[in-house]
Parts: C-alpha cells; sequence; structure tokens
C-alpha cells in the first residue's frame, strides 16, 4: 500500500512534541484571554490541555503583553505557539519569550527583509513557523489575479512562501491555507499535499461558525482530508468556549480510527420499540465518561433487536427490555438490573476495566 500523505511529511519537534512524518495528529486550539492576564491565560492553557490539547496558540498583540506571555510559556504544561500578525518585532520578542512555535502569515509582516529576520531567529533558537496563509488576508498581487480559483490562490500563495523559506536555509515549516467553505478547504489541502508533499499541514476550516455548524463543517471538512491522510495536525475553530474545541477534533480523529482519547459511546435512537425512558439514560452516561480517558467502548441500547449484538460488542454495555436491561461486559452478560440501575452499574463495571 502507498504511504499516506502523513507519514511522508517532515517529522518536528515542537518543545519535544513531535509533528509531521508520521507522529499522532496533534490537537490544538487557543486562548481568548487577554495575554497579559497570565493567571487567566495560564488557567485556560490547563482548562485546553485537560480537554486534550497537545499544544496551546496564544496571541502575542502588542509589547504590553510580553511579560505576560513569558510567564505563559514558562509554566504551561505543553508547548506554546505564538500567534503573530504585522509586527515583526513581537514575533522576536516572543521566540525569546520561549514561544516553541510562531504562527505568522508572511504576508501580513511586511517587506521579505523583516520576514528574513524572524526566519533567521527562529532557525537559530529551533522554533518552529506555521507559514499561515488565510483566504481572508491573501496577498494582494495573488489574490487580484482573475486566472486563478480560490484554492489556487491559497496553494500558489503558499508555495511561494514555503519556497522563500526553504532558499532561506528553513525547513521547520509547517503550513495552513483556510478558508471557511468546506469544499475550498478540501481542494486547496488536497493540492498542498500534492504540491508540497513533504511539508506537514495544519488542518482547520476557519471561522466555521457556532457549535453545531462548526462541528459539523469541521467533521465533513478535515474528516475528509484526513480519511485520505491529509493533516498532521488540526484546530476545530468555533464561535464558543475554547474547551468546546478539543472535544471535536477527538471525536473527529477517533471516528476514523486515527487517534483515540475517552471512551466511544453507542446509542441507538430508540423507536417504537425502546421500553425504557433511554434519552436521559444515554445523556447521563455521555456525561459520566466525559472524565474517563480509558479507550473504551459502551453501548446503550434500546431493545432486544440490535442490542445484545451491540452491547456483547462493547467493552461494556446494556440492552434494554420493559424497566429492565440486561448488562454486558467483554461479550458475556454480567447481569440483570432494573432500569434506575443503569447508569450506576455501567460506570461500576467501566471503573472495574
Ligand atoms: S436498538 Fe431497538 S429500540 Fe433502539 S432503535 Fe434499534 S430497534 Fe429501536
Amino acid at each position: 500500500m502507498d504511504k499516506l500523505p502523513r507519514e511522508k511529511t517532515r517529522r518536528l519537534s515542537i518543545g519535544g512534541v513531535s509533528l509531521g512524518g508520521g507522529a499522532p495528529v496533534r490537537v490544538q486550539s487557543m486562548t481568548c484571554t487577554p495575554t497579559s492576564d497570565a493567571e487567566a491565560t495560564l488557567a485556560q492553557v490547563q482548562a485546553l490541555v485537560d480537554a486534550g490539547c497537545d499544544l496551546v496558540r496564544v496571541t502575542l498583540p502588542s509589547r504590553e503583553a510580553i511579560p505576560s506571555f513569558t510567564r505563559v510559556c514558562a509554566e504551561s504544561p505543553v508547548p506554546i505557539i505564538a500567534d503573530i500578525h504585522f509586527d515583526y518585532r513581537l514575533a522576536l520578542a516572543a521566540i525569546d519569550a520561549g514561544a516553541a512555535k510562531l504562527r505568522i502569515n508572511p504576508g501580513n509582516i511586511g517587506d521579505w527583509s523583516r520576514v528574513d529576520t524572524v526566519i533567521d531567529a527562529a532557525g537559530s533558537a529551533g522554533a518552529v513557523i506555521r507559514i499561515g496563509v488565510n483566504a481572508g488576508s491573501l496577498e494582494q498581487e495573488v489574490a487580484e489575479r482573475d486566472d486563478l480559483t480560490l484554492p489556487e490562490k491559497l496553494v500558489a500563495s503558499s508555495i511561494r512562501f514555503v519556497r522563500h523559506f526553504e532558499k532561506r536555509g528553513f525547513s521547520d515549516i509547517v503550513l495552513s491555507a483556510k478558508a471557511h467553505d468546506v469544499p475550498t478547504t478540501i481542494e486547496t489541502y488536497r493540492s498542498l499535499s500534492r504540491e508540497l508533499p513533504d511539508i506537514p499541514l495544519h488542518l482547520g476550516v476557519t471561522e466555521a461558525g457556532t457549535v453545531q455548524q462548526g462541528t459539523i463543517k469541521s467533521a465533513v471538512g478535515l474528516g475528509v482530508l484526513l480519511s485520505e491522510g491529509i493533516g498532521d495536525t488540526l484546530r476545530v475553530s468555533l464561535t464558543a468556549d475554547p474547551v468546546e474545541e478539543p472535544p471535536v477534533a477527538w471525536g473527529i480523529l477517533s471516528c476514523l480510527g486515527i487517534r483515540r482519547r475517552g471512551p466511544e459511546l453507542v446509542s441507538c435512537p430508540t423507536c417504537g420499540r425502546t421500553q425504557v425512558d433511554l434519552i436521559p439514560i444515554a445523556k447521563a452516561v455521555e456525561e459520566r465518561l466525559q472524565s474517563c480517558t480509558k479507550p473504551i467502548s459502551v453501548a446503550v441500547m434500546g431493545c432486544v433487536v440490535n442490542g445484545p449484538g451491540e452491547a456483547s460488542d462493547a467493552d461494556v454495555g446494556v440492552a434494554c427490555g420493559r424497566g429492565t436491561a440486561l448488562l454486558f461486559k467483554h461479550g458475556e452478560v454480567v447481569g440483570k438490573i432494573r432500569e434506575d440501575e443503569i447508569v450506576d452499574a455501567l460506570m461500576a463495571e467501566i471503573d472495574k476495566l
């Protein structure tokens, strides 16, 4: 079988976290606290790590925020990525502050000499740079070309930047080229993976929307790409508390069997055969599983049609009858319980695994 594109990309180290070259697909998100408030930012970094982030991005928007950003880098449990726009001096300050990676759009940093100063400083410090091209902020020269589609513009701009960095002797590059619509995202990243097969790709659908729409867009867009082996790290962007992003990213990875964190809940949609109040039971199990990190499957099934099959395939499961349920563990019936005992009985078996 041909190697997956993600296995062909360069292996990078971001403050000790491997990325690309077949490393686990990394989950990341971004803080939304004022960076000048170190306490609040560190608390959010920790919350994002608890929610499953391998890496966290923090903006460095001003010189005033440098001391606080420095503290965040020093005390964060995971490597920090600095998000920099416009001012190359802030990129240099972020490197000095201990950022393991920078996210810059070279097109908005200014002339090449400033970009080169950043490239050289990152090279000396061993920091990685994500070149972040965005459909909303393409370089004017590329944006104005009528002969190119939007994916072609994103790819042309990306290639131009990557070639410049490489000519400068810098190869610790991650690349993203984001758009807010799914077909553009898919076409762009497929093309980047073909044109720049060794560059690790950061996937994302930008400005994807609120939780429901953003989850759907990210699951479809990033799911298609990841299923084709494209993508080394991802950020799900939601108009929501950022701690809602990593679980969606993990959900996408786990549905595709790429990376698993925590349990998978298999539950039926209920129908006219259901003889227990299954929906609150499934919701209560889901809630109680939030703090569980065991990579197990848990089935909550409404009746004896598909129930015993699914429940016995799962690590732990129930197949319900009239006000009762059969409790399964690793394919064996281990008890018959009342409807009001289902959640606690499942959790007790899960605790023993
Ligand atoms: S498992 Fe049973 S109750 Fe659930 S949807 Fe299927 S047939 Fe209906």
